[in-house]
């Protein structure tokens, strides 16, 4: 009953839509910096080289409220992926909530890179498990009881985090962002999507077909029918003011237009 009704009222909080389409060119962001700048390992474990980020960070873009808003709930969003596979790495023995758990310190630590960049004050507290943002509490607390009942459930509130993170990570694209924003953008994304396989991967080796929760089914497919992504053969059509920002994994691009844990806190 509490599985149903969790699901339920995460449906309300992540309910949107984006699409899939074939890649069609690449960039500099893509082939250059970030080619270099984000490593995966053969669990999809994936890194974000923190002194590649900062030599690419100006921190002189221009930069909305919108935009400093994203950064501060995206840099808890991450510490939150973070101290929530870290509790739930006490509870099971499979390697992939303490393998990620590293990951997102790591990709906490590069969003705060950049808010430090832009003079941001750090909304994030040094405690395990604690959020300045009371939805994002109010998440953690309701995964991690979830994520306690069993390592099925567990594995399924992880790839639920993963399936968010795409979808809050693509809220950037709603404005125009600088050079710095969609770095970091692209980088948060490339992980997540390589996390959402290795949640997949091992639910799959636990006999469970997993169903997305946030993103379409479709979409879904598309990223977990294609390979671990290393920060290469990524493109980004970029076609500032135009509204058509895509994020691109391996041969398919995410076009953002859904809703993830910041879109339901904002509507
Ligand atoms: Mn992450
Ligand atoms: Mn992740």
């Amino acid at each position: 009953m509490k599985a149903i009704s969790l699901k339920y009222s995460l449906m309300i909080l992540l309910a949107g839509t984006f699409s899939l389409s074939s890649c069609e060119s690449s960039s500099d962001l893509s082939s250059g910096i970030l080619a270099r700048m984000v490593t995966s390992d053969n669990e999809g474990t994936t890194t974000i080289n923190s002194d590649d980020l900062k030599s690419v960070t100006t921190g002189t873009d221009e930069i909305t409220a919108e935009q400093i808003e994203w950064l501060k709930f995206m840099r808890e969003e991450e510490k939150l992926a973070h101290d929530l596979y870290l509790a739930l790495s006490t509870d099971y023995t499979t390697p992939v909530f303490t393998n990620i758990a590293r990951a997102e310190q790591n990709h906490t630590s590069a969003v705060l890179t950049v808010l430090t960049a832009y003079g941001i004050e750090d909304p994030a507290s040094s405690e395990s498990g604690v959020f300045t943002n009371p939805d994002l509490q109010a998440l953690y607390n309701t995964l991690l009881a979830q994520g306690k009942v069993t390592l099925i459930d567990a594995l399924k509130v992880g790839a639920l985090v993963e399936e968010t993170d795409i979808l809050d990570v693509a809220d950037v694209y709603a404005g125009t962002p600088g050079d710095d924003l969609k770095t970091l953008a692209e980088a948060l994304m490339l992980g997540s999507r390589n996390h959402l396989r290795a949640f997949n991967r091992v639910l799959k080796a636990n006999g469970i077909v997993y169903v997305p929760v946030a993103l379409e089914q479709t979409d879904f497919d598309a990223i977990i029918n294609s390979s671990w992504e290393k920060g290469t053969g990524l493109c980004m059509l970029t076609g500032k003011g135009t509204g058509g920002q895509y994020l691109c994994g391996t041969g398919t691009c995410i076009n953002p237009g859904g809703r993830g844990f910041r879109g339901g806190r904002k509507s």
